[in-house]
């Protein structure tokens, strides 16, 4: 199953794509799901992006299309919630009022702070930055379990310039052990976001040590995403993440329909 579960079009504050240019690109690549996940980021700190999703508009537009390609590919609606733990009330009235296929849970921020500014880790050591952004995870997923799935679960580590960016598992153990039990206790999954590999980081989103123990501890949910803001970026590095996923003793991975996970094979 050709799919790409984490994809932005220009109904997302960081995206200039119209649906369109990103659906014609998939169908090229023979895609047979697409899943559009444009980003809801409520109270971001940046008055100047808009990151708050016209969820009516996203919706309308996306129904026109997906009758429109019907023949040639199969279009789910998703969104990407940007979790603070102050909006736990709200995500879920909105996730419970739409007919979403696929809910994804992400932290762009720590603390209530943008991880991407400089400034972050400039006030915060590498150590720090890092445990705060999973405090915040931690928090969410204990809380809150109106999504499917958690993306890019070390985001963090993308930025901050330091030579070792990749995180050792052994630092932050207890905090991921606690996460990643989490999310598997209550029947929900991880992604697998291939944007990592563009970060000079050789690993996708979360690193292969993450996913190893989501593995050990009994994870079965993976979803694939691209993160793509850009046609070109679809399915990219995809074949790099399966076999990764392979060497770690994976067999699966899912896409959604209607909130349910379906398991294919890699
Ligand atoms: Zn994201
Ligand atoms: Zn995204």
């Amino acid at each position: 199953m050709l799919s790409d579960y984490h994809i932005h079009s220009d109904f997302s504050g960081d995206c200039k794509v119209p649906m369109s240019e990103m659906i014609e690109k998939a169908i090229q690549l023979n895609l047979k799901r697409l899943c559009f996940t444009d980003h809801h980021d409520i109270d971001f700190p940046h008055p100047s992006i808009n990151f708050v999703l016209d969820i009516p508009s996203y919706i309308n537009e996306f129904h026109h299309l997906k009758d429109k390609y019907s023949n040639q590919i199969e279009l789910l609606i998703g969104i990407e919630l940007g979790m603070q733990p102050h909006l736990h009330n709200t995500l879920s009235t909105i996730v419970n009022n739409n007919d979403f296929d696929f809910v994804l849970a992400s932290n762009h921020l720590a603390k209530g702070l943008d991880v991407y500014e400089k400034i972050y880790f400039e006030n915060h050591s590498q150590y720090l930055g890092y445990l705060k952004y999973f405090e915040d995870i931690l928090g969410n997923v204990k809380s809150y379990t109106d999504y499917d799935v958690y993306s890019h679960l070390d985001y963090v580590i993308r930025y901050g310039d330091f030579k070792n960016k990749v995180l050792a598992y052994n630092d932050f153990k207890d905090i991921l052990d606690e996460i990643l039990s989490t999310i598997i206790k209550n029947g929900k999954g991880i992604e697998v976001n291939t944007s990592g590999y563009n970060y000079k980081l050789d690993n996708p989103h979360p690193s292969r040590k993450i996913l190893t123990h989501y593995k050990k501890l009994g994870g079965e949910i993976i979803t694939l995403g691209s993160d793509a803001h850009s046609p070109h970026n679809l399915i990219e590095h995809f074949d790099l993440a399966k076999e990764l996923l392979k060497s770690i003793g994976f067999k699966y991975h899912c896409t959604y329909v209607q909130r349910t996970p379906e398991f294919h094979k890699l």
